[in-house]
C-alpha cells in the first residue's frame, strides 16, 4: 500500500479531501509530514451557517497528528475561507480536528487519555510538548480535567488558610511531584 493511500485510510479523510504527498525526514528531525488537499470543484459552505458560499481564499494550517512509528508527525493542508454574505470571511472547518485547535481530534483524545492517568507535566514530556500547549491549545476537555483535578485538591484539603498554600498544593499535584503539604490528606 502507497504511504498515500495508508495516510488516507488512518486518517478517515473525507471525501471532499484528499491525501497528496507524504514527507519523511529521517535524519536528523524524525518527522513525517502529510499534505492534505481539498478536491477541487467542492461545494464550499459557510461554518456558522452551513449554507453554500462563494470561496474567498485559503490559509496555510498545520496540525500535530498522532505519531508514524515514533516519527513526530504533522498534518498540512490550505484550509479554505468563504465570503458568506450573513457572516462575511469566515475559515471553513476541517474534519479531522476542532476549529482553532492545532492537534487532530485523534491526538487531542490520547492527550485526554493520558491526562487522566498522569500528570500534565508526564503528559507533556511524553506527548513532546510544552506545558502551555497543553493548557492552551488542546480543547476544553483536558482543561475540565485539569479544574476538576484542582476541585479535588481544593476538596481534600478541607480548605487552605491561605491561598499561596493552595496554589503551591496544585503546582505539586498537577506537576507530578510526589510532595504533600500540611493539611492535605490524599
Ligand atoms: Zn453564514
Amino acid at each position: 500500500m502507497r504511504d498515500i493511500d495508508l495516510n488516507t485510510r488512518i486518517l478517515g479523510i473525507q471525501a471532499l479531501w484528499q491525501v497528496t504527498d507524504v514527507e519523511v525526514d529521517t535524519c536528523p528531525r524524525r518527522q513525517v509530514a502529510v499534505h492534505v488537499e481539498r478536491k477541487t470543484g467542492a461545494q464550499l459552505c459557510c461554518p456558522t451557517c452551513g449554507k453554500p458560499a462563494p470561496g474567498y481564499d485559503s490559509r496555510r494550517r498545520r496540525w500535530r497528528r498522532l505519531d508514524t512509528c515514533q516519527y513526530k508527525t504533522n498534518l498540512e493542508a490550505d484550509v479554505p475561507r468563504v465570503e458568506c454574505p450573513e457572516h462575511g470571511v469566515m475559515t471553513t472547518s476541517a474534519p479531522w480536528a476542532e476549529p482553532n485547535s492545532d492537534f487532530t481530534a485523534m491526538f487531542e483524545a490520547l492527550v485526554i487519555d493520558w491526562l487522566k492517568e498522569a500528570s500534565t507535566a508526564a503528559v507533556a514530556r511524553l506527548m513532546g510538548l510544552s506545558w502551555n500547549a497543553i493548557l492552551l491549545k488542546v480543547g476544553n476537555g483536558p482543561a475540565e480535567g485539569i479544574n476538576s483535578r484542582i476541585k479535588a485538591i481544593k476538596v481534600r484539603s478541607h480548605g487552605f488558610r491561605n491561598k499561596e498554600r493552595f496554589a503551591n498544593a496544585i503546582y505539586f499535584h498537577l506537576g507530578g511531584l510526589d510532595l504533600y503539604l500540611e493539611g492535605v490528606s490524599w
